[in-house]
């Protein structure tokens, strides 16, 4: 039976993806103005909707395949994060990062396939080392409080049998210039990209495949024996659906009340003067995630295609349901932001900020992915639980095998999760939410 779907929002990304503006100009794609027909359309042009485009183009290469980007790649939350693509398990909603250890083996294979298929197209696209480095991670501690933390991570890592390196006090002023860490934790396996020019090129890569539309939001979708996907100057025909849209996969009206919809914000230093970068110290690029969860990420990168040497802090978290942030969400992240920096680098005080921004997250109360077959040949490829970078590109492979092969063996151990669980109702989660979440923020202490 046809259905008519109204796409109820669109997304709206606070504040400038940096990781793209300071880059040079990103090749254009154009708008759809025309009606045309495709085998395949992928919605959404981040890692899952990249992923799901490049995994379609090795299983049915000889089929078109169009893919609708509401914005411009790269601008959205794809082209916001701060680029950590981790192995291990890293759970957004968990205290301590440990849980059980079967789900963290299975979790971990799953996580090292997608790097592994990203790894592929980094190399068959010839991303350099600015774009894709395979250098791992290091998670840090900068309290007594930070340091049991990663402790506990340690102990977990310890019983799964993982490799890893404890940085001390000296190691890690060395390797950061600051003296603000105590300790840092090591561990191989994750990746650092540069987030906005990873999309660019792996699009660049795909488009001998794959048809790009950028500004192309669907704003509706006619479902039938071929479903017609809507944008505001043209649309698509189309067999074969995969929505790859993160939060906004409710914006379509699936999986509702399931989803958290979750901005996490982060600020970037103009680029640092000659001076500015021999008063900091240490190496010219690396990344710390926090060892409390709720902590500040940072990242400093070096000149890359004339981007300048910067600083990168990325913290805060604020559940807004209606998809958008308010002026006050960015001014709180802003001084929150500003306290981090400072603490960190007191060297190079007086460096102004030049972009700040926040970005979507979609997360679900049992930390479950929102997969599978929602209308007869329309895949929803969504809710990436906060670390979109392995767990967007794994979900969009794992779309394209569903809907191509039906079964795999990855697909199967893929396909062993639940549902996303219902929330609870509001006003109760938002209030509820919000406040749990200051509340861990405060605890964080000087982590943050
Ligand atoms: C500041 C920040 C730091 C982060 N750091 C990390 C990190 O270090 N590591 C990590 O793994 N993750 C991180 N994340 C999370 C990560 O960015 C997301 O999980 C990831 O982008 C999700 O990938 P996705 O492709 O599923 O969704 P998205 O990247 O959100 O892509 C979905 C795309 O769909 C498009 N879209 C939506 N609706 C429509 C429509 N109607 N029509 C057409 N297109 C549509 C959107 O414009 C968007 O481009 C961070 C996020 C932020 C904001």
């Amino acid at each position: 039976m046809s259905k008519s779907i109204h796409v109820k929002r669109l997304p709206k990304d606070p504040g400038p993806a940096a990781w793209n503006s300071i880059l040079p100009a990103a090749t254009e794609y154009p708008q759809l103005n025309d009606d045309i027909s495709a085998d395949w359309v992928v919605v959404g042009g981040g890692f899952t909707g990249l992923a799901a485009a490049r995994r379609l183009s090795q299983l049915v290469g000889d089929e078109s395949i169009v893919l609708l980007e509401a914005n411009n790649l790269a601008d959205g939350p794809a082209g916001r994060n701060s680029g950590f693509m981790i192995d291990l398990p890293h759970d957004l909603n968990s205290e301590t990062y440990a849980g059980a250890h079967e789900q963290d083996l299975q979790q971990i294979r799953l996580n090292r396939a997608a790097i592994d298929f990203a790894r592929d197209m980094a190399q068959e696209y010839g991303m350099s080392r600015e774009v894709f480095d395979p250098c791992g991670k290091v998670t840090a501690a900068g309290s007594s409080r930070g340091e049991e933390h990663i402790e506990s991570y340690r102990k977990h890592l310890e019983t799964l049998g993982e490799t890893y390196k404890l940085m001390n006090t000296s190691e890690m002023k060395d390797w950061t210039g600051t003296e603000f860490y105590r300790q840092g934790l090591f561990t191989p396996g994750a990746v650092m990209i540069q987030p906005a020019a990873f999309v660019r090129e792996a699009a660049q890569g795909l488009s001998s495949q794959v048809v790009f539309f950028e500004k192309s939001p669907v704003i509706g979708i006619e479902t039938g024996e071929v479903h017609r996907l809507n944008t505001p100057n043209g649309s698509v025909r189309a067999k074969n659906v995969i929505l790859a849209v993160n939060g906004h996969i409710q914006s379509f009206g699936f999986f509702p009340r399931q989803l958290l919809h979750v901005f996490t914000y982060a600020s970037m230093t103009r680029a640092l003067s000659s001076t500015e970068i021999k008063q900091l110290g240490g190496v010219s690029d690396w990344g710390v995630l926090p060892a409390d969860p709720m902590g500040t990420t940072v990242r400093r990168s070096s000149d890359f295609m004339g981007s300048g040497h910067r600083v990168v802090v990325r913290n805060h978290a604020t559940l807004n349901q209606n998809m958008e942030v308010t002026e006050r969400n960015l001014r709180n992240a802003a001084k929150l932001q500003d306290r981090s920096f400072a603490r960190r680098f007191p060297m190079l005080k007086g460096v102004d900020i030049e972009h700040r921004w926040g970005g979507r997250l979609c997360l679900s109360w049992n930390s479950m992915p929102a997969f599978g077959e929602v209308e007869q040949r329309i895949w929803s490829a969504a809710c990436q639980n906060g670390l979109g970078t392995v767990k967007g590109t794994l979900s969009g492979m794992m779309a394209a095998e569903q809907a191509v092969l039906g079964q795999s063996d990855l697909l199967s151990e893929f396909l062993e999760h639940q549902a996303p669980s219902k929330l609870p109702p509001e006003p109760f989660l938002s209030l509820g939410a919000n406040m749990s979440m200051k509340w861990k923020e405060w605890q964080a202490g000087i982590e943050l």
